[in-house]
């Protein structure tokens, strides 16, 4: 186990700056998610930290030794394959035994070290079975013990589980968490999937065109995100983002949401409400605001979005339940002072 760390790396392919001037630092056992859009510099990360790349500028430490000019065998960090394959036509036990026999390492060591590993991840019982005969999460099992035969000091996953169905993605989310948890284990894992994101990391960085924009643990980024691109790449439905004029209250979307002026901070120039944070009620003429219309309702179930036209805006709210909220009638919205988030016109977060 080690901890890894970048300090100002940058990687350019020609004139596309893949990873620009990032810093950021991993501890040793921890579940860390690089979340970005797709060409956000993700892999590039991942790649630099196997060896596989090295930086243009800046340094890249594991366990606290800058290894820029270390190779990939002796830096000891195991990538777990794309999608989590195995090798269809051989046992899971072969599979976990591949990387060893490949480095030639002798069958007693081989035999010992597969045991070790199969007892960690408990799946000793299922060693003699071909891929085909294992679940989503048995094959998650047998694919990280391939990556662990070797003993890394951290294992990195590339949007590991992005080719897999909905349901299949849920469960094996929740294994990977669970045995990372286990392990104790350094897991750096790449994802361009919000929820995943949010649900999986310990501690997550935020990436837009190869930069970090902010790093901090789900909730902490989802509660304060630090600017516009963050709040909106977080949740769904995403964050509504309304301009805001200031007349003897705080203005916001034409004057259907009022916020008392002193909790707006100087230079804002857009709020945010989440939609769980959007109250919908019946209109009433005391609200003291303009009315908006119901534009759209969409129950889940368990949740409805309800979509609101507020004359030049579309806002979204997300209810609990199957709320009595009837197509194209008018109503009054509102939103718990406290849970605003305030942006300027360059997109950052003045706080909430
Ligand atoms: P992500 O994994 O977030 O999708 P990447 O790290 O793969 O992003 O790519 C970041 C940027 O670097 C993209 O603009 C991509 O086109 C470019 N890039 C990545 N690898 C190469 C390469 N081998 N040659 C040229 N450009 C590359
Ligand atoms: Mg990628």
């Amino acid at each position: 186990m080690a901890g890894i760390s970048f300090r100002n790396v940058t990687k350019c392919y020609g004139k596309t700056v893949a990873v620009a001037n990032a810093s950021f630092d991993i501890q040793s056992g921890e579940f860390f998610c690089f979340f970005g859009p797709p060409l956000s510099g993700k892999s590039t990360i991942l790649k630099l930290i196997l060896g596989l790349e090295t930086p243009d500028e800046g340094e890249v430490l594991i366990g606290g030794q800058p290894v820029n000019h270390v190779s990939p065998a002796v830096r000891n960090v195991a990538m777990v394959f794309q999608n989590l394959a195995l090798f269809p036509h051989m046992t899971a036990g072969d599979n976990v035994r591949f990387p060893l026999v490949e480095r030639k390492v002798p069958d007693a060591a081989i035999r010992a070290r597969v045991d070790a590993v199969a007892a960690k991840l408990h799946i000793g019982h299922l060693l003699h079975k071909p891929p085909s005969q294992l679940s989503g999460g048995e094959r998650q099992r047998v694919a990280i013990a391939r990556a662990l035969v070797r003993d890394p000091v951290a294992y990195l996953m590339d949007d590991p589980i992005s080719a897999l169905d909905a349901r299949l993605r849920e469960e094996t989310r929740v294994e990977l968490k669970r045995i990372q948890r286990e392990l104790g284990q350094t897991l750096i894992y790449v994802t361009h999937d919000q929820e995943e994101a949010m649900s999986i990391a310990d501690r997550m960085a935020i990436m837009e065109h190869g930069e970090i924009r902010q790093v901090g643990t789900p909730v902490e980024i989802y509660d304060a995100p630090a600017s516009r691109y963050v709040a909106q790449l977080l949740g769904a439905p995403m964050m509504n983002i309304m301009p805001a004029v200031r007349g003897e209250r705080l203005e916001i979307a034409e004057g259907t949401i009022l916020l008392p002026l002193g909790r707006a901070p100087d230079g804002v120039s857009g709020v945010g409400i989440r939609p769980e944070d959007l109250k919908v009620e019946p209109w009433r003429v005391d609200h003291g605001g303009k009315p908006a219309r119901v534009f759209e309702v969409e129950p889940l179930g368990g949740y409805t979005v309800v979509t609101l036209d507020t004359g030049t805006e579309k806002l979204r709210a997300l209810m609990r339940g199957q709320p009595d909220v009837m197509l194209d009638s008018a109503v009054a919205l509102s939103c718990n002072p406290a849970k605003v988030h305030f942006f300027d016109q360059a997109g950052g977060a003045l706080g909430r």
